[in-house]
């Protein structure tokens, strides 16, 4: 039975989420039209007025508002509160998952980063540099903090990462003379290798297509597009990072095994 007091963390780590989710939003909307997400203030995009605080409450306003604009009465998508309380709802998962420990913020940084990433792939067929490249220092320097990931194998991990899907991407070209999966990808999978380490990229890459088959299949036949229907793979590789941090213990015999193979050989062969 989970104490009062941790029912209060969690819904605490909800509510950080969802206003994590809020700045999300913002983000997805404004990086891939190139925009600043700092300034200026969210405007309403249809009658251009800047949006009061009061109305710009996580989840909320969007209930209270029906969601429409206050001024003009234009309808805001009901994305907008699905992202927030997909953030607020991951960050109290993971809060549950690894209490207060060092681990928690590094989780919430990636499900933040990852949230971004799928919905900007979703909408555009694009992984933003923005958010992937500067993610594979920023995960190296975290797994300082993850009791699990060696710096050696973060490093491995951008490694594996970038090269494997890089190797496949390139081989895919090669056969088919068409371009399979974008190298945002490639970059987003260095990122993941930076925060989950090497161990975590065969793993996520199998879940990924697993995940990415039984949705993009059926996608296929009903849709009867073929081949040409193009699905991003972004949002089943991050939610394929999920899930391994989430059972992060319970794959490691399989997963520790051939990290563990591999550090061997860097350590011996490799690094020295
Ligand atoms: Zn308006």
């Amino acid at each position: 039975m989970p104490t009062l007091q941790f029912v209060l963390f969690l819904s605490i780590a909800f509510l950080l989420g969802a206003v994590i989710g809020s700045f999300l939003n913002v983000c997805i909307y404004r990086i891939p039209a190139g925009e600043s997400v700092v300034s200026p203030r969210s405007r309403c995009p249809h009658c251009q007025t800047t949006i009061r605080w009061y109305h710009n409450l996580p989840i909320v306003s969007w209930v209270l508002l029906r969601g429409r604009c206050a001024y003009c009465g234009a309808a805001f998508s009901v994305r907008y509160p699905l992202v927030e309380a997909l953030t607020g709802a991951l960050f109290a998962l993971f809060l549950y998952r690894f209490g207060l420990h060092p681990v928690t913020p590094v989780a919430w940084l990636l499900v933040a980063a990852l949230v971004a990433i799928s919905v900007i792939d979703l909408d555009h067929q694009i992984i933003p540099d923005v958010i992937s490249l500067p993610g594979i220092p920023v995960g190296f320097l975290c797994s300082f903090a993850v009791p699990w990931v060696s710096w050696q194998s973060s490093l491995l991990g951008i490694l594996l990462g970038g090269g494997i899907l890089l190797a496949i991407a390139l081989g895919y070209e090669w056969l088919t003379k068409q371009e399979g999966m974008g190298l945002g990808d490639v970059k987003l999978l260095a990122m993941l290798g930076a925060f989950l380490g090497a161990a975590a990229i065969l793993p996520i890459i199998f879940l990924a297509s697993v995940m990415g088959t039984l949705v993009g299949v059926p996608l296929m036949l009903v849709t009867r597009a073929g081949r040409k229907l193009a699905i991003p793979f972004g949002p089943f590789l991050a939610s394929a990072a999920l899930v391994y941090l989430f059972f992060v213990d319970k794959i490691d015999p399989l997963a520790r095994w051939y990290g563990a193979v591999i550090i061997y050989w860097w350590q011996n062969l490799g690094g020295g």
